[in-house]
């Protein structure tokens, strides 16, 4: 594991087109590609930092301070990054997006379940289907995305009902799920 090849992949996860497709509004805040894009060139600075994750349970954290990526350890091997922690990164990246970019008015629920959003989305498009069983609630879930429409959570139904659906997969095993203080404190 080197904290160079960790960075490189993180990159490379951020590069896919599949990030292309993000692109939702939540509370007034627009979650999309150049947001994303913004994110690698501050990671290509050095203004967010990474280090080896070493609480087995979770894949990835995201510490606002300082900015720092916690990943396992596997993102910094260098062979192929399993699937899942592809994903995991695109989750952790959002956190990090939310907060370096300061963005207000998400609640920590919000951006919990936005995050896993955000992840489904680049799963579907970079893997080209789900990587979940057939009989998954993430298998229904990526069904219904489509394109890159611009969801808007207030006031259109169908990601409306993404994001319940999401939301309740995940805190379903989880009662303090999305009930972190969640601190944004920038850069
Ligand atoms: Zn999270």
């Amino acid at each position: 594991m080197s904290e160079a090849r960790m960075k490189a992949n993180v990159l490379k996860i951020l590069a896919s087109p599949a990030i292309r497709h993000i692109n939702f509004r939540i509370s007034g805040n627009h979650i999309y590609n150049e947001r994303f894009k913004k994110l690698a060139v501050a990671i290509k600075v050095g203004l967010v930092g990474f280090t080896v994750l070493k609480d087995t349970q979770a894949k990835g954290r995201y510490f606002h301070q300082p900015n720092i990526l916690m990943l396992n350890e596997t993102i910094g091997a260098s062979g192929t990054i399993s699937n899942r922690l592809q994903q995991t990164v695109v989750h952790e990246c959002f956190h990090a997006i939310c907060d370096m970019e300061m963005l207000e008015g998400i609640s920590p629920t919000q951006e919990e379940t936005c995050g896993y959003i955000a992840m489904a989305i680049y799963e579907k498009y970079h893997f080209g289907k789900s990587q979940y069983k057939k009989d998954h609630p993430m298998t229904a879930m990526l069904a219904t995305l489509k394109g890159n429409p611009g969801y808007e959570l207030q006031g259109d139904a169908a990601f409306g009902d993404l994001y319940q659906r999401a939301y309740e997969m995940y805190s379903k095993n989880n009662s303090g799920w999305g009930r972190d203080s969640n601190i944004h404190d920038g850069l």
